[in-house]
């Protein structure tokens, strides 16, 4: 065939082909223009999936009657002109394709009235075919229902999923619509039915509870805006003890688009790291801000992805406001918690009840009255408590210690009442009954020291006995050469022998206290292990002292004098991130005085 240009039909057609791709695409453009018209309402109506029809009514500017049959036109825009450089887009839409896109592939009718007219309009394109416009006695705003999606791309219509998958596609769409425009009331619903309604408040803890409900947004924690920044985030994060199985629940948006991104999603992980057990996913909605120059919307058919021009900048800028919000939560898990659904205050910031701080602190050492460091060592690795020390009463708590701001911010006072199973310590506290898991509080423990040393380089070793010979797996000695300089900065010795196997010479002091010598080698062969187990920077270093501080670590089953259970609980509360262990486990556990009394029938 000789070159030639293809008709505007044709052309279309194709072009439709990028951004129409199913109905989930058609909610999203006729949205997006819907927030563009300024409107403060969208109501969207789903038939038989979308493919049947998807009408979306919004109280918007509305199109003026004349320009109905230039919106149609392909690139044809309101948004842009030639004066415009396409690099800072305010609006969500700009490149004028979706109408056109959508009147070229289905029955589109376009009913509304400019806020500027007297009176509306009707216009409708069917598959390429367009009418004329004729006068419409409707109310400002616009409606506009596409029905018989793809009937003329029958290829395309063979490629649609089931009439729930597709409805389940607009569903996530239009949610974080939602969830981003919390000022704006959004409804919902497929074949007559509502599916969700926001209020468009204005709060975004409203939109989250017409679209997870009340029992998720109960549990969202204030991630807030930094007016004085030019890059900043704002949103909701979910407390630590609310976790999802995917992550389908992280809904970002960058300047009011919803984007998808797999490594500002994988900044967010990186935020919970230590917060969450493995493949748990938080719930997140975080609204990122930057100068419009700053990011490209230009670099995707259906603007789902953008592109940062300091993209680390905005990854690190994401990653510490979360971190810093989860930090200061920083909740003990409430026993029953998950039962009892939909009850208030499920999570109990502890931390905010400095007033126990005087009253009592019944049997825990006053800190301040130890000052030897290294005294302690025998059985809590750096504890700052001589256990000595721990049958003192005292009253007069630490004012002057620099560290008791972030202990009552972080754990309740506690008082132990004893060891139960050789496994939990049972303790006492300002709002009922803590029951403390001695294994994961002292991987935590552990974890924070070793992380400490290795950050300051002041490794603390121990050399063995007898230095003990290791045969490693297949590969493990290339992991042992790529962190070799790591595993010695925290206290590992060793040298190679022969291809496949380790002289180990020193090992990290706390593990000394744990292992005897001849267990050395499993325990070499786990931290390797977790070293291997998956990727980059510092997760691995994470695992490998998270594996570290589990073998250095009180075992379940082990009795515990109560002073020693003293000594672990004081220096818990001296942890950066006490509640959970480092694989995100919770440490800590709560029974609340009304918990009791309610179990008991006391009222
Ligand atoms: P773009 O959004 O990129 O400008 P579209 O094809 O989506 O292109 O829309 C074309 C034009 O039609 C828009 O620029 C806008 O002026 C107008 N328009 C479309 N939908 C609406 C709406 N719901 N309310 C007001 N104007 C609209
Ligand atoms: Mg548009």
């Amino acid at each position: 065939m000789p070159i030639r240009v293809l008709s505007d039909e044709l052309a279309s057609r194709i072009a439709a082909g990028e951004v129409i791709e199913r109905p989930a695409s058609v909610v999203k453009e006729l949205v997006e223009n819907s927030l563009d018209a300024k409107s403060t309402r969208v109501d969207v109506l789903i038939g038989g999936g979308g493919a049947k029809s998807i009408t979306v009514i919004d109280n918007g500017q509305g199109i003026p009657a004349e320009e109905f049959p230039t919106a149609f036109e392909r690139f044809a825009t309101s948004k842009i002109d030639e004066s415009s450089d396409l690099i800072s887009i305010g609006t969500l839409g700009f490149r004028g394709e979706a109408l056109p896109s959508i009147g070229s592939v289905a029955r589109v009718e376009a009913i509304s009235k400019h806020c500027g007219q007297e009176i509306g309009a009707r216009y409708v394109v069917d598959c390429g075919i367009a009418g004329i416009v004729e006068p419409a006695a409707v109310p400002q705003g616009t409606r506009i229902q596409v029905s018989g999606l793809f009937t003329n791309v029958p290829v395309r219509l063979k490629f649609l999923g089931s009439a729930n998958r597709e409805f389940s596609r607009v569903h996530k769409i239009l949610a974080s619509f939602a969830l981003i425009y919390p000022y704006v009331a959004f409804t919902l619903s497929a074949d007559g039915r509502e599916r969700f309604h926001t209020e468009g408040s204005g709060n975004l803890i409203d939109a989250v509870s017409g679209i997870y409900g009340a029992n998720i947004a109960e549990q969202m924690l204030q991630v807030e805006l930094d007016d004085t920044a030019t890059f900043s985030v704002d949103g909701l994060v979910s407390s630590p003890s609310l976790t999802r199985s995917n992550r389908t629940y992280i809904t970002l948006a960058v300047n009011g688009r919803a984007i998808q991104s797999r490594r500002l999603t994988y900044a967010i992980e990186q935020a919970y790291h230590g917060f969450l057990p493995a493949r748990r996913f938080p719930v997140v909605i975080a609204r990122i801000r930057t100068p419009l120059d700053d990011v490209d919307a230009n670099v995707h058919p259906a603007k789902a992805q953008v592109r940062f021009l300091r993209e680390d900048l905005v990854y690190s800028v994401v990653q510490r406001a979360i971190r810093g919000v989860l930090s200061v939560s920083s909740p003990v898990h409430r026993l029953g918690a998950s039962r009892s659904a939909g009850s208030k205050g499920l999570l109990r910031p502890v931390g905010k009840q400095a007033d126990f701080i005087e009253v009592d602190r019944l049997g825990i050492p006053d800190s301040t009255a130890t000052s030897n460091t290294q005294a302690g060592y025998s059985m809590w690795p750096g504890s700052i408590v001589q256990r000595e020390s721990s049958s003192q009463h005292s009253t007069a708590v630490s004012k002057q210690n620099p560290d008791s701001s972030t202990i009552k911010d972080t754990l309740p006072i506690l008082r132990v009442v004893g060891q139960v199973h050789q496994t939990y310590i049972a303790a006492e506290g300002p709002n009922g009954v803590y029951l403390i898991d001695q294994h994961a509080a002292h991987e935590r423990i552990t974890f924070e020291e070793l992380k400490r040393w290795f950050n300051n380089n002041s490794t603390e070793s121990q050399p063995l006995l007898e230095p003990n010979l290791i045969d490693l797996a297949p590969g493990a000695m290339t992991t042992v050469q790529e962190h070799f300089d790591e595993l010695n900065r925290i206290g590992w010795g060793f040298e190679e022998f022969g291809g496949n196997s380790l002289i180990v010479r020193n090992i990290p002091a706390p593990l000394a206290v744990r292992a005897g010598s001849d267990g050395i080698g499993q325990i070499i062969m786990n931290v390797l292990d977790s070293l291997s187990a998956g990727g980059d920077g510092e997760s691995w270093l994470e695992r490998m002292l998270a594996s570290t501080a589990c073998h250095s670590s009180v075992r379940a089953g082990q009795t515990l004098s109560i002073d020693e259970c003293k000594g672990l609980i004081l220096q818990l509360e001296g942890a950066s991130q006490p509640d959970t262990c480092p694989h995100g486990r919770p440490t800590i556990v709560q029974l609340t005085i009304n918990d009791l009394e309610r179990e008991f029938k006391r009222r």
